[in-house]
Formats: C-alpha cells, sequence, structure tokens
C-alpha cells in the first residue's frame, strides 16, 4: 500500500468506515467510540467520490489518521473488493484491531478478512472490558458472553452500534491516499432500491412504533405511519411475521435476523414479544405495549402495558400526541 514507510503515523486500531459519499453514517461513529478504547484509530474511507467523507472522518475524536481509497472498484462498498483492500492494509500496517459496526457491510467484510487471517471474528461486541475482552449477546440476547481473544495477534470485531455512543468531533487527523488494489472479479454491482421517503432511520430514531400481526394487514400499517408522523424522530418497525406476509417492505423488520433498535421508547402494537423480536429491541429505554392478550410475552419487558384493541388504542394515542 502507498502508506508503507508511514507506519508510525497510524494508529493501532482500524475502522471501517460505512458512508454514503457524504457522510459518515451513525454506526461508524458508534465504531469508532468502541475502537478508541483501543488507542489510536485510523479510518478506512473506500469509495468512489468519497472525499468529503474523508474529510469529515479526519475530524472525528479519537481519530489519528485517515487513509482514503477512492476508486471505481469500491463504489456500493461490495465486501469482495473491501475485504481485499483491508487485507492488504492490514499487512502491510498490522493492527492490533480491525473494527466495523454489526451491519450488513461489516458483518460481511469482517468474517471474510478474519477467514484471510486465519483469526475468529467477533461478532456483535456490546461492551469492551480491555483489550482482548469482550461482551457479546448470544442465544437470541438471553445470554450474555464474555469472551477473550489471547491467541489471535489482531482482533476482528463488529461492534453493536446501539451500545456504544456515537463519536463526536474534535480530531485533526491527516488524509492519506492508498492506493486501491483492484476488483476480485467475484461479484458485480447490479442495482439499488433505496427507501428516499426522508423518514427517520429506524436504528437511530428516537421513538420506534413497531407493529405485528394484529394490525392484520398492509393498509392498517397507515394507522402506525400516521401516528410516526405525529412524533418527532419516530420510525416505524415491524416484526418478521407481517415482513413475510408482505405488509410492509423487509427493511422495517426488527429482532434477531432485522435491525437492532434501542430507541427511547418503543411502541408495541399488537406484536406477541416473541423471542427473536425481543432481541431487537429490548434493549430500548422505555417500551409500552398494547395487546388484547394479556399473557402476551411482550408484557413482560414492557414498562407500560395495554390490554386491548390497538384499534381503538391508536386513534386516542394519535389525538393525544
Ligand atoms: C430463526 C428465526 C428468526 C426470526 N427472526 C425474527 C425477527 O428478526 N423479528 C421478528 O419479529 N420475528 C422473528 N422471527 C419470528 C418470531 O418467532 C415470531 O413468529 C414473530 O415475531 C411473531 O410476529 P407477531 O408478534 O407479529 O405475530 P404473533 O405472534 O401472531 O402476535 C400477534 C399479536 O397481536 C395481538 N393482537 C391481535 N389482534 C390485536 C388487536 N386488535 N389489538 C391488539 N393486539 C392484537 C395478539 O394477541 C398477538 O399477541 C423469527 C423466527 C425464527 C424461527
Amino acid at each position: 500500500m502507498a502508506m508503507k514507510g508511514a507506519r508510525s503515523l497510524l494508529g493501532k486500531a482500524l475502522v471501517l468506515i460505512e458512508h454514503n459519499n457524504a457522510k459518515v453514517s451513525p454506526a461508524s461513529l458508534s465504531a469508532i467510540t468502541a475502537a478508541s478504547k483501543f488507542g489510536d484509530i485510523t479510518a478506512l474511507v473506500a469509495g468512489k467520490g468519497c472525499a468529503p467523507v474523508a474529510e469529515q472522518a479526519s475530524k472525528i475524536a479519537g481519530v489519528k489518521a485517515v487513509v482514503q481509497v477512492d476508486s471505481a472498484e469500491y463504489d456500493h462498498l461490495l465486501p469482495e473488493n473491501v475485504s481485499k483492500l483491508v487485507e492488504k492494509l492490514h499487512g502491510a500496517e498490522k493492527f492490533s484491531h480491525i473494527v466495523a459496526a454489526h451491519t450488513a457491510f461489516g458483518k460481511s467484510v469482517i468474517p471474510r478478512v478474519a477467514a484471510v487471517s486465519d483469526c475468529q471474528p467477533i461478532p456483535d461486541v456490546i461492551n469492551v472490558v480491555d483489550e482482548n475482552t469482550f461482551v457479546r449477546p448470544t442465544y437470541a440476547g438471553n445470554a450474555l458472553a464474555t469472551v477473550k481473544s489471547e491467541i489471535d495477534p489482531v482482533k476482528m470485531l463488529t461492534i453493536r452500534p446501539t451500545s456504544f455512543d456515537k463519536a463526536g468531533d474534535g480530531g485533526s487527523a491527516a488524509v492519506t491516499n492508498g492506493e486501491a488494489c483492484g476488483e476480485t472479479g467475484g461479484t458485480k454491482w447490479v442495482s439499488d432500491e433505496v427507501d428516499d421517503s426522508g423518514k427517520p432511520d429506524l436504528s437511530s430514531a428516537r421513538v420506534v412504533v413497531g407493529g405485528g400481526r394484529g394490525l392484520k394487514s398492509g393498509e392498517n400499517f397507515k394507522l402506525l405511519f400516521d401516528l410516526a408522523d405525529k412524533i418527532p424522530n419516530c420510525a416505524v418497525g415491524a416484526t418478521r411475521a407481517v415482513v413475510d406476509a408482505g405488509f410492509v417492505p423487509n427493511e422495517l423488520q426488527v429482532g434477531q435476523t432485522g435491525k437492532v433498535v434501542a430507541p427511547d421508547l418503543y411502541i408495541a402494537m399488537g406484536l406477541s414479544g416473541a423471542i427473536q423480536h425481543l432481541a431487537g429491541m429490548k434493549d430500548s429505554k422505555v417500551i409500552a405495549c398494547v395487546n388484547t392478550d394479556p399473557d402476551a410475552p411482550i408484557f413482560s419487558v414492557s414498562d407500560y402495558g395495554l390490554e386491548g384493541d390497538l384499534f381503538d388504542a391508536l386513534p386516542k394515542l394519535k389525538s393525544l400526541v
């Protein structure tokens, strides 16, 4: 890489930055906070047309150096190409930790790099005890495993964004251009379907209204969207059951196989609280639910619960906010 010879200028930990060519993603800001526990950070900004992101990354507190690799093969951050780049950079620099957020991007890249480096990746870390010891949920969040990694010379982690604050400004790192290392040729970007509704992002919304099978149809989800529109920074989430039924698109799914959210308030409407759903929302600060079945498991994790019909409760709630 172009960085050879500049080793002492780089931080010990490498953070893989996710972005949309305009901004560092909020999840990567959490990854920076997690990585700051390992010392100085090098931020890798790969992409096509990613200079504004590199500039922003250089100003984040804790970032000591930014390696920008602006080249066509990193457009859309295809994991095959990015992981090859990370491998090369690590080969030259020997980082102590390589960290990404536990998002579709981080989950795709980190295990690939770990496999090539013959290391054990440690996914979905929620707490850093020390530089070798990490806490992660297991069994859909029903147990916490504290794992110690002593043999691997580099720790490769994905971190749960909701468990770490977002890093703020305050850095003044130099941006260096790194060399691209070519297409792997294995995959190609075909097309993008992006939600451009302008609605708040589910993973970082302050309030989430989650709907389940109790809503009965996709049309009835309009009731939840109308409520969400009245609450500042409020997003709509859903259970897998309603995603599978085609009521709402799958980027709304909260849970073990969907998104993990931890808003200030989660309002659960007509969802039973299956263990796989709870895995995605039970760290919310306050949970409120409405359900006709008093034995629904959602009541056992809720701070406030209303036993009743959501079709009665929703209009009343809407008129109150
Ligand atoms: C490997 C695996 C992974 C999974 N991953 C996920 C995941 O990521 N996320 C996820 O959500 N699920 C996931 N699931 C599915 C999960 O097990 C449940 O099937 C699902 O969460 C149930 O969705 P639900 O609560 O909407 O439906 P139900 O369990 O059918 O609950 C509907 C609830 O609505 C209530 N209700 C009905 N009518 C009304 C009304 N008028 N007013 C108020 N309440 C009403 C009922 O009392 C009931 O409690 C996964 C399952 C597996 C096996």
